[in-house]
């Protein structure tokens, strides 16, 4: 393992991560906690991370002389988005330890591959994709099943927060919006009737040990997060159970060593619980996993720190219930005109932290912080956190 603290004959550990925004600064701080040093390698530089971390190398992504400096400094890199070009991973790993690894990365950046395996794990967990079709060529749209319509069109890749999407009614709106992602390739998906969304994070050690934490139940507004609610009781049992399950096949069977989200709807099948089906991964810690800061003896951001350097993964323990609320750049406007939302407001509720990422401009849908309300039982904190949002308007 790579030791956190002074080590005779060896500077302080650092630990490197591909990217700046708020999964890296959240990361940066959980290294750093530990007693790690950090670096981060991110064009902007004013990004979230890079102002957190020891060393912020502000290149390209994949700029050869950025590359070499984060490997001459790190013991140990890791990576915050998965849209990281493959490329330079795979450049880091061929001479540091890099978690995840590069072709875990590259079937999470690409909705066909990840749907694949997601089918193939089907096999074992008996939770696939929602129907879907891939689209690569003109040719694909005549040969779309009936059955997939009224769908969704995403692009397999670089698609986020609802982008990369069209909701399609039917065949003439399906090529014209195939026409108007510019052709690249996509999957068509059903759309479905979902009950509710779920996801499970996972850490993974390279020796195969595993730790999970409880499952999250997602509100999404406009296709961008906007609230998780985690207690027990929360999700029914078997699908809280299967959804573990899923998740720790998804993980075991891309060998993956770090932390992994995985995405879940409910649907309905007849059954009173309800049906499972997988969504998508991402190949870091996630939004919904942000309550763990707060109300877990050990974050996700921990996790991805342990597993990074090797060090032993305990089990999570959720001790608080929890209610976390994205802070959108939305809150910074009100009629066009520019407002700052009531900090003191929230700030004074009981079991409320605020984490804003040190962000500079609030623009509408962009992700600034988040509120985490933690309480002894679901309804006290469900009673804060409605308070919360109406303070914040
Ligand atoms: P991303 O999070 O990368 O933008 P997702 O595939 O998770 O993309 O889609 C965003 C949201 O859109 C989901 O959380 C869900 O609310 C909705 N959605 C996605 N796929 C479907 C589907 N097949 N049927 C119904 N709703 C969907
Ligand atoms: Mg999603």
């Amino acid at each position: 393992p790579i030791l956190p603290g002074p080590v005779e004959g060896r500077r302080l550990a650092t630990l490197g991560v591909m990217g700046g925004g708020q999964l890296g600064r959240m990361f940066v701080h959980a290294a750093q906690a530990l007693g790690f040093q950090t670096a981060v390698l991110d064009p902007d530089p004013t990004s979230p991370a890079g102002r957190a971390s020891d060393v912020h190398i502000a290149t390209a992504y994949d700029d050869e002389q950025g590359l070499a400096q984060l490997m001459q400094r790190c013991e140990a890199i890791t990576t915050e988005f998965e849209n990281v070009p493959a490329g330079a991973l795979a450049t880091l790993a061929a001479q540091r330890p890099v978690a995840p690894a590069p072709t875990a990365v590259a079937i999470a950046q690409d909705r066909i591959a990840e749907k694949a395996h997601f089918a193939a794990c089907a096999r074992d967990t008996g939770v696939g994709p929602a129907p879907y079709a891939v689209i690569e060529a003109e040719a694909d749209l005549a040969r779309v099943p009936d059955r997939l319509l009224p769908g969704i069109l995403k692009t397999a890749r670089l698609g986020y927060d609802g982008k990369g999407q069209v909701r399609v009614d039917d065949r003439a709106a399906l090529a014209a919006a195939w026409e108007r992602l510019g052709r690249v390739p996509c999957v068509l998906e059903q759309r479905l009737a979902l009950r509710d969304e779920l996801s499970v994070i996972v850490a993974r050690g390279a020796d195969g040990a595993v730790v999970h934490f409880p499952v999250q139940r997602n509100l999404h507004r406009d296709g961008i997060l906007a609230v998780t609610e985690v207690w027990s009781g929360n999700v029914p049992d078997t699908l809280a159970q299967r959804a573990v399950a899923a998740t720790r096949a998804i993980a075991a069977q891309l060998h993956y060593v770090g932390v992994l989200c995985v995405e879940f709807f409910i649907v309905d099948d007849g059954s009173a619980d309800g049906a499972l089906v997988v969504n998508e991964m991402a190949p870091r810690p996630h939004n919904s996993g942000h309550y763990t800061i707060d109300a877990c003896d050990v974050s996700q951001f921990e996790l991805q720190v342990r597993a990074l350097a090797g060090l032993p993964l305990a089990a999570p323990r959720q001790h608080s219930a929890a209610v976390m609320l994205n802070l959108l750049g939305d809150l910074w406007w009100r009629d066009g005109q520019p407002v700052t939302p009531d900090w003191a407001g929230v700030l004074a509720l009981p079991g409320v932290r605020l984490h804003l990422y040190g962000k500079h401009t609030a623009r509408p849908g962009r992700k600034m912080g988040h509120l985490t309300v933690t309480a002894a039982d679901a309804q006290a904190a469900i009673a804060t956190a409605r308070v919360a949002a109406q303070r914040l308007g």
